[in-house]
């Protein structure tokens, strides 16, 4: 590892000042930096501690929704009693992820900012755009299994690995999926913070009417990323569809919400044919890589499968 700089900051706008001077990074549980700065990936010349910084809460906004402090720990979200009563969803998720002991140090924040784990970018004897810009990318041809399929581009095809789906600030606001960049011709600028912008924040709104579910299909029980996952909350009378939300995850380099999936499935009827043409329609721009083709009509099954469970029509 190389030598860097520590500080502890217990202000937040202290811990921002320095983290705007060059080649900083903030370090919270540490749980993706600290592995990626022994392999000598990332190689700070200064890391700004920001365990200290208030932001360790979980409170209930005037909305009715929910403004969960940057720090919070995996494990303190997945149990909290708002979270698991409003959304479940997100409880299910963040238990599909890592391991206890993983879950006990990552963050709010942190979970969301977590670098991609394409094998390649972990390997420093392999071309990687991400790693180094302008070096090639070697899952093009490579062993690709777990890359993405939606949003990609030539340079570079890593996928997202968080389970988790909702951003935001307080000097501004970003939505969820204006929070992460398209890979484009600059793979290693992964999102739209500035140096020294610090996450304080991810503001749930109100959970919508309907039933949710995430289900994660991974090459084993736990301790996984995911090779695709699903998120959806569905709200349906009897024999239908009133109002859908559908995102996906391990498919792409961001949380893929589907609006085609969503149109499609509002006022369809509560039968498999409807839940396979909102997979078609979500996976229409969809593009394999050989080793991971599969994610394709696996992606399409998730969905049926979570959209049967989560309205009883299995
Ligand atoms: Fe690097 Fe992205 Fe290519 Fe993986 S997919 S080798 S992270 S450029």
């Amino acid at each position: 590892m190389k030598p860097f700089h520590y500080e502890r900051s217990s202000d937040i706008s202290s811990a921002c000042a320095v983290a705007a001077r060059p080649a900083s990074k903030f370090v919270a549980g540490g749980t993706n930096l600290i592995d990626l700065m022994k392999l000598e990936i990332e190689t700070p010349a200064q890391i700004v501690d920001i365990n200290a910084l208030p932001l360790d809460g979980i409170e209930e906004t005037t909305e009715q929704g929910l403004r969960i402090g940057a720090l919070v720990t995996n494990s303190a979200l997945a149990a909290d009693m708002n979270v698991r009563r409003k959304y479940p969803l997100l409880s299910q998720a963040i238990l599909a992820g890592a391991s206890g002991q993983l879950r006990n140090k990552a963050t709010t924040g942190g979970n969301l900012l977590q670098r991609t784990r394409c094998p390649y970018f972990y390997d420093t004897t392999k071309p990687c755009n991400k790693r180094q810009p302008g070096s090639g990318c070697a899952a093009l041809e490579g062993l690709n299994r777990m890359n993405a399929v939606l949003g990609v581009s030539d340079n570079c095809i890593a996928a997202h690995p968080s389970d988790m789906a909702a951003a935001d600030g307080v000097t501004r606001t970003i939505p969820i999926d204006g929070l992460y960049r398209a890979p484009g011709d600059t793979p290693n600028i992964e999102t739209v913070l500035q140096p020294g912008e610090l996450i304080k924040s991810v503001v749930l709104p109100p959970p919508p009417l309907g039933r949710q579910i995430y289900r994660k299909v991974r090459d084993r029980a736990s301790y996984a990323f995911a090779l695709v996952s699903v998120a959806a909350i569905v709200a349906h009378d009897k024999n239908h569809v009133q109002n859908a939300r559908v995102a996906f995850g391990g498919i792409s380099y961001k949380p893929w919400r589907s609006a085609e999936a969503e149109s499609t499935l509002s006022g369809a009827s509560l039968t498999r044919l409807s839940y396979d043409a909102a997979g078609t329609a979500a996976l229409k721009n969809a593009r394999g890589y050989g080793h991971n083709n599969f994610k394709i009509p696996l992606a399409r099954r998730t969905l049926r499968a979570a959209l049967a469970e989560v309205t009883g029509t299995i």
